[in-house]
């Protein structure tokens, strides 16, 4: 973006902030590093003291999760236009005139999701979040999908804080601008505390958290709630934890073992509630992801203590697809919020970069990659994709990947590959996941592939490691190898996958009873372009030594409607191509 345009649009959003800037004062912390403190926009700084009782008899806590690269509104299949910051604003706006507290939270997850946002780290995002007016945020795993110091632009950038209190640097300094903030809401005084989770030491990208040191979330909770309790008529921890069935793990395990929070605003699980959950007294809420939904909690209070907690969740411009007369219609779910104009032109310019952005080139095919016979056998489009997502995932040490050829939509032509083509052949908004598998389920989920019909969409494209014969004949995989050997029943597996695939996709089923699953919330073009840069962009078509196949006899196949050039390379002869 040229300098000048850059200068522009912070000069609209200084006035715009100054202008729209809720009347509550914030202090911050006396742990936050003094080259942070002039970021932090609003207010005075206060030492604390006794909180007095105040007038106050309402806070209205909005909130949002996973947001996830997802500034202006998106196609959501099957609906168009939904979600966006410009939509958002205007609830905001609607909320902050018709209630007098008001306080707007983000738990975590801003970053890596559509172009608009991951060509710009997340800068329009955060130039949105400004203009609405957002409170505090929280630091996610995905906040160190890029190095620290995009992390800290993006702190500069933001015109609020990022908080955690369980992530430091090893010297014990903050990697959030703060772990805590007070807001003052005439006399109401507020602590909100961040925590990331734990488990970012291992789901975290090694090279940009090597230096930092990822803290038990109940033990500092603990030390927050002592240190806010005297000083604050509420308390609210926002966390980047995640809702799980058990008080075990992430926020109900903070909820079931920590007294003393007011309320637990979540994110990291893309929970969608109808109500909040409650564990111990203490509600924890979550609020989807993307922008679909916005959460509104509303606490009242009487003489500076809650006396009770309502929560619902608002829709973002979802619709319903409905036919009337034969043709598909979409009525809103909820009230269709006007987008507000300024912020669509704010993001204006991001979108329209995108386009050129996407007409770079980032490679060079040697020969084409035919899509034509991706649901039919080994394809070198379908190795690249599935290298693509092993390779990604390569901190989090998978075993192997494999993608749904019907996800796979067009050719790679030969010569120059512009990003552009990566999203035509992988169109869809799947994600790339880790999901962990005992032996006993990789072994039922080979014995699934081999009842696909030749020629459906669910046909499995598999990464190098792993190789195996369909025999159409008795319906079964044999000489299923992964990484030289036979499926060990005793042993856990972790296998990349796309998100579709992962959620029981194209009857994936085998994958609802993961272990585990970890999504690293890239899309899978995004990976693919990632990895052909990588491979210094030049890239051969390859096939071979994956999927053999034992035709049923008496039966042909088919032909696919387009020729595959690496089907010119023998079975067999090729193991390991890209690296
Ligand atoms: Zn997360």
């Amino acid at each position: 973006m040229q300098e000048s345009m850059r200068k522009f649009i912070a000069f609209l959003l200084l006035a715009a902030f100054i202008f729209l800037s809720p009347g509550c004062k914030t202090s911050v912390s006396a742990d936050l590093p003094v080259a942070a403190q002039a970021d932090v926009p609003v207010g005075e700084r206060e030492s604390g003291g006794d909180a007095a009782v105040s007038e106050v008899t309402e806070l209205v806590v909005l909130h949002t999760n996973d947001f996830h690269g997802h500034p202006v509104s998106f196609f959501n299949y099957p609906a168009p236009n939904v979600g966006g910051l410009p939509a958002i604003s205007t609830l905001v706006r609607q909320i902050r005139e018709t209630h007098e507290n008001v306080l707007l939270l983000d738990a975590g997850d801003l970053n890596t999701g559509r172009p608009e946002s991951n060509l710009f780290k997340a800068e329009a995002d955060l130039i949105g979040y400004n203009y609405i007016g957002y409170d505090a945020m929280v630091l996610g795993n995905h906040e160190f999908d890029n190095s620290p110091a995009v992390l800290k632009r993006q702190m500069d950038l933001a015109m609020f804080p990022f908080l955690s209190a369980n992530v430091t640097w090893k010297d014990g300094s903050y990697v959030a601008e703060a772990p805590y903030i007070i807001k003052d809401f005439k006399g109401l005084k507020v602590g909100i505390f961040g925590l990331t989770i734990k488990e970012t030491e291992f789901i975290g990208n090694p090279y940009y958290i090597g230096q930092m040191l990822f803290h038990d979330e109940v033990q500092t909770a603990r030390r927050m709630v002592a240190e806010l309790k005297d000083k604050t008529h509420l308390i609210i921890a926002l966390t980047h934890l995640g809702l799980y069935g058990s008080n075990d793990r992430g926020s109900r395990r903070l909820a079931a073992k920590v007294a003393g929070i007011d309320l637990i605003v979540d994110g990291h699980t893309h929970t969608r509630l109808n109500e909040p959950v409650v564990v111990n007294g203490t509600p924890i809420v979550q609020a989807w992801h993307w922008g679909l939904v916005v959460g509104q909690g509303t606490f009242t209070i009487i003489e500076g203590k809650k006396s009770g907690f309502r929560w619902e969740s608002i829709p973002i411009n979802l619709k319903r697809r409905e036919k009337k007369n034969g043709k598909n219609v979409f009525r809103f779910v909820g009230e269709q919020i006007e987008e507000d104009t300024r912020l669509v032109s704010l993001m204006q310019p991001y979108v329209e970069q995108v386009d050129t952005l996407l007409a770079k080139v980032v490679g060079i095919a040697e020969a084409p990659f035919f899509y034509g016979k991706v649901r039919r056998s080994e394809t070198a489009i379908g190795n690249l994709v599935a290298d693509a997502m092993l390779w990604y995932s390569r901190h989090l040490s998978p075993d192997f990947a494999i993608q749904n050829g019907g996800g796979i939509r067009a050719d790679i032509p030969d010569g120059e590959i512009a990003k552009k083509v990566l999203y035509e052949v992988l169109p869809f908004d799947n994600s790339v996941m880790v999901v962990e598998l005992r032996g006993t389920d990789v072994a039922a989920l080979f014995d699934y592939i081999a009842t696909i019909p030749n020629g459906k969409g669910a046909f499995a494209q598999v990464s190098e490691g792993v190789s195996f014969t369909l025999d159409y004949e008795t319906g079964k995989c044999e000489n299923v190898m992964i990484n030289g050997g036979p499926i060990d029943p005793n042993r856990t597996y972790r296998i990349v996958t796309n998100s579709y695939m992962a959620a029981g996709g194209d009857g994936y089923s085998v994958f609802k009873r993961a272990v585990s699953k970890y999504d690293t919330s890239a899309f899978q073009r995004d990976v693919v372009i990632e990895y052909i840069m990588h491979l210094g962009g030049r890239i051969v078509p390859r096939v071979g030594g994956r999927i053999k196949i034992k035709r049923a006899r008496g039966t042909t196949l088919g032909t696919a409607f387009s020729g595959d050039a690496a089907s010119i390379v023998p079975e067999g002869s090729v193991a390991r191509q890209w690296d």
